[in-house]
């Protein structure tokens, strides 16, 4: 019998997987597609939240989770893992307990396009829980141009479907925290200059209180009537690259040092691995208001990425760039295939750019984009191979090219 779905009727080498079964075979695609209908049959549909401890739970298990999806930053996954495993400890304490564990909080550090968000993203999709990512330099003190600190609730309740008691237990990720140091040299006018009344009003929201939330449309519907959320057990993260911070923590370990009389050797520390002594001392050098740190305990730092992270990236997480396109032209029948020269390539060219991570997508659609067009109106093809060459040739025809001659 040829072997094909007995679903969809793709052929073999028209998907990644196919299983088989007494009678048949399924495939990936309609694996997926079967989960939907489950999970939309049982009303288990995507807007439907977990709240209890989920058993598997354990710090561990978090970071296990995490390592399929974030390559590399494992002190980063670590603390996080922890951070959330007793924010759910929390979650179920009993009202009558003398010992209130607080909140843990944690501040990512570490450059751009370094894992920050997925991280946040990633640890939301487990717990499924609301989850939203908000930039910290879109606010402004109440009463300036700009939003308000509030609107982060909004945007969580309505991810939700302003499902009120899902978002008081939702996590927000708060990316650019850095933006909003105090510093003295903020030329604008319409904004709050000194970036401590938007951490102020900030800090409200971190220590848990209940907040007014204008409903969907915000300031423009004046009569609707507000939505009031506590904060108390929302878990945020917050993230930034706090440019320049190595300086402070060079600084601080240096007296230390000096200090207890360690020997010199231990004083000359790599620059690039300066970040993991980061503390929330740091963060205070570099503008933060200290009540704000206070309700940030958990510091820690993501490491830049080195040519064989952004390798791994490419290839290994459960949803790597590699994997996507593959996916892409197996929908088409098409076995795409990078060779290792291939990968190379684009890891050269990311480092180029300079773009970290983040450049990996944009030069892989330089390269893919002619074949994506033209393939799907072509017959008989079964199989693509990219390698070094074909690359190269689609790079140097790519407006990347001018990005890079213009650097
Ligand atoms: P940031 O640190 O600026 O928040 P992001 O988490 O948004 O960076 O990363 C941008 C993209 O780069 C992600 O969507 C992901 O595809 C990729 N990426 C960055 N770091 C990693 C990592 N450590 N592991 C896997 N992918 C990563």
């Amino acid at each position: 019998m040829k072997q094909s779905c007995t679903f969809c009727g793709r052929r073999k080498d028209e998907v990644l997987i196919l299983i088989a079964g007494n009678d048949g075979y399924i495939c990936e695609n309609c694996v997926e597609q079967a989960q939907e209908i489950i999970e939309e049959e049982l009303g288990f549909g995507k807007k439907q939240f977990f709240f209890d401890t989920p058993k598997m739970l354990k710090p561990k298990h978090l970071k296990e989770f995490l390592d399929q999806y974030v390559i590399g930053q494992d002190e980063a996954k670590k603390a996080l893992s922890v951070a959330v495993y007793n924010h759910y400890k929390r979650l179920n304490q009993n009202d009558d307990d003398d010992v209130e564990i607080e909140k843990s909080n944690i501040v990512f550090v570490g450059r751009t396009g370094t894992g920050k968000t997925l991280l946040a993203k990633s640890i939301a999709k487990y717990l499924k829980v609301p989850f939203t990512i908000v930039d910290a330099t879109v606010f402004t003190e109440a009463g300036y141009v700009g939003e308000d600190v509030e609107s982060i609730l909004s945007r969580l309740l309505q991810v939700c479907s302003y499902d009120v008691e899902a978002a008081q237990k939702g996590i927000i990720y708060i990316d650019e925290i850095d933006k909003i140091a105090r510093k003295s040299d903020n030329p604008s006018i319409t904004r709050d200059v000194s970036g401590e009344g938007v951490q102020q009003a900030m800090l409200k929201l971190l220590e848990g209180t209940e907040v007014l939330v204008p409903p969907q449309g915000g300031r423009k519907h004046p009569d609707a009537k507000m939505i009031k959320l506590n904060t108390s057990n929302i878990l945020f993260i917050c993230g930034g690259a706090f440019d320049g911070i190595e300086r402070t923590i060079a600084q601080r370990l240096k007296t230390n040092i000096i200090g207890f009389g360690v020997n010199r050797g231990e004083n000359a520390v790599d620059k690039e691995q300066l970040l993991e002594y980061v503390n929330p001392q740091d963060l205070k050098g570099f503008g933060l208001i200290p009540e704000l740190i206070g309700r940030l305990p958990v510091v820690t730092y993501l490491k830049p990425l080195d040519r064989n992270a952004l390798k791994r990236i490419l290839t290994e997480p459960r949803n790597a760039l590699v994997k996507q396109y593959q996916k892409l032209f197996a929908i088409e029948g098409i076995r795409l295939q990078f060779e290792a020269s291939a990968v190379d390539y684009i890891v050269d060219q990311a480092i180029k750019f300079g773009l970290g991570a983040r450049g990996l997508r944009s030069i892989c659609e330089a390269i893919l984009t002619d074949a994506m067009y033209e393939l799907p109106s072509e017959e008989g093809i079964k199989e693509f191979i990219i390698d070094h060459n074909y690359c190269e040739q689609k790079i140097s025809h790519s407006k990347l090219q001018r990005l890079k001659k213009a650097s």
